[in-house]
């Protein structure tokens, strides 16, 4: 597969990249060791001051980055300029707190003492999706390079520019050579790195079949994996929610980069007592939508990330469709050049029909009308992905009550689901293992060594 950008709003395409030859990963590989052995001894104080230069280097250069988003994978201007703020949070994060989170953790035991010591393990490889190619990154790289590690990433193919603008970062910031390293390789050439002795954890943010593929990868080797996967996210609006709040929330938690997110709303389950005013209002604000070239401050529909990733999409409505969904908007490509598909609103979905079970990665809204609380939380758990959700009710310990029952890592409450460096972020069930961001994002790829001192000289020790 070519490594270059495509324009998806002109579907032109941009520069290109050679992927590495064996010689050339080996050679990377060779390097990332290298300085690993030098990193894990480098105090953290001194590791953390490279990523809070980082952090600073994203927010001099946020124009020109977000400008690279964009021309790659189509998000609006605005947004991309949002990821890269949020992308420059994580760095400084992990910059002020990995020290606290790395201490070492004291245990209660009866004689001596006894405690954990957070040790880096050497080699991280990530792979990594296009959706947000700043903030997938930071959510891998700051936490494990604080700790210690070193990072091999290889990104999504359609991002090379910002794949290669990360690397130049973190050597303009003064990252010993190795200490992040951007890999120019396919997907085929994972397994083959994953069997490399040297890398020792391998993560994967993107679909069900490349984790699916990198975790039999890392079974295979006996390696600790984890994995950011897809999700069909239910937002569920009770009948006493505040009903344009919960309008407004949907329209933020789908709509936004351009329905690309992983934790985007993409189940809209709500209370049959509000369904049509909520879909009335919420169609509304979608009808109204400009569409456009992304690289406008005004446009609010621009194109999806790729023409295979809009056919993709197009495919799935029509067979919904065809399945005896009801289309309420939109329902197909746009006649426009780029990787347009209209803003879409779907009722009437049944289990058996394509959205009800597979991901839509796209600004399409599904509506389920359910009667009440109990089979509001059963339609929602009815799914394969467990990632996020969120619930509206002005009654805020009944939306807790339902979110506990709620199948999925994360919950949000009256507010859609959303990413910030100090919340855990990760799912269960094919949406994944692990969790990324807060000080669980540092503890994953770490050795959590045990030093028991005993009680007196010698060999006492509790016996059973
Ligand atoms: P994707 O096609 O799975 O690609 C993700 C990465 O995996 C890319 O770098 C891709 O490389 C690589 N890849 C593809 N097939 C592979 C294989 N068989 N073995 C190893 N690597 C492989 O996913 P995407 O379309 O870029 O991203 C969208 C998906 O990511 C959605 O399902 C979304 O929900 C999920 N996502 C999840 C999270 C989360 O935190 N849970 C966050 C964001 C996105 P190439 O580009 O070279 O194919």
């Amino acid at each position: 597969m070519a490594i270059q950008t495509i324009n998806p709003y002109t579907n032109l395409p941009g520069k290109e990249f050679d992927e590495l030859t064996e010689e050339q990963i080996e050679s990377k590989i060779i390097s990332a060791d290298t300085a690993y052995k030098s990193w894990r001894d480098t105090p953290v104080k001194e590791r953390c001051a490279i990523l809070a230069k980082v952090a600073q280097l994203l927010q001099d250069k946020k124009d020109k980055l977000a400008k690279l988003i964009t021309e790659e994978m189509g998000k609006l201007i605005s947004e991309s300029r949002d990821e890269i703020d949020i992308s420059s949070a994580i760095y400084k994060y992990y910059a002020d707190n990995a020290e606290s989170f790395l201490q070492d953790r004291q245990l209660e035991v009866e004689k001596g003492s006894a405690y954990i010591k957070y040790s880096p393990i050497g080699i991280i490889l990530g792979v990594e999706p296009w959706n947000y190619p700043f903030y997938q990154v930071a959510r891998l790289a700051a936490p494990n390079i604080a700790a210690g590690n070193v990072i091999m990433i290889k990104h999504a193919s359609i991002v090379p520019q910002c794949a290669q603008a990360i690397e130049d970062i973190f050597k303009e910031a003064g990252a010993p050579e190795g200490v992040y390293t951007n890999l120019f390789v396919s997907g085929k050439n994972i397994s083959r790195l994953a069997d490399d002795k040297r890398i020792k954890g391998l993560s994967l943010t993107g679909s069900e079949d490349a984790g699916s593929s990198l975790a039999e990868a890392a079974g295979k080797n006996l390696k600790k994996s984890v994995l950011e996967l897809g999700g069909n996210d239910p937002f569920i609006v009770l009948d006493d929610a505040d009903l344009d709040h919960a309008v407004k929330m949907a329209f933020a938690g789908r709509m936004k980069n351009m329905g690309q997110s992983c934790t985007a709303a993409k189940r809209m389950i709500v209370d049959e007592k509000v369904a049509d005013a909520f879909t009335e209002k919420l169609a509304e604000k979608v009808r109204n939508m400009r569409v456009g070239d992304p690289s406008e401050e005004d446009t609010e529909i621009g194109p999806l990330s790729s023409e295979d990733a809009a056919k993709k999409l197009n495919k799935q409505i029509q067979e919904t469709i065809e399945q005896g969904a009801k289309v309420l908007l939109g329902g197909k490509r746009m006649d426009r050049a780029g990787a347009f598909v209209e803003p879409t609103i779907l009722t009437d979905i049944k289990p058996g029909m394509t959205a009800y079970h597979e991901e839509l990665f796209g600004p399409v809204i599904s509506i389920y009308k359910v009667k009440g609380e109990e089979e509001a939380v059963k339609l929602a758990n009815d799914s394969d992905f467990g990632l996020g959700g969120s619930v509206y009710s002005k009654d805020v310990a009944r939306a807790e009550r339902v979110a506990h029952q709620i199948e999925t890592g994360m919950v949000f409450i009256n507010e859609p689901t959303s990413s910030s460096p100090e919340l855990p972020f990760g799912g269960i069930k094919r949406s994944g293992y692990g969790r990324e961001l807060s000080d669980l994002g540092i503890h994953e790829f770490v050795n959590k060594k045990l030093i028991r001192i005993s009680g007196k000289g010698g060999s006492e020790r509790k016996t059973e």
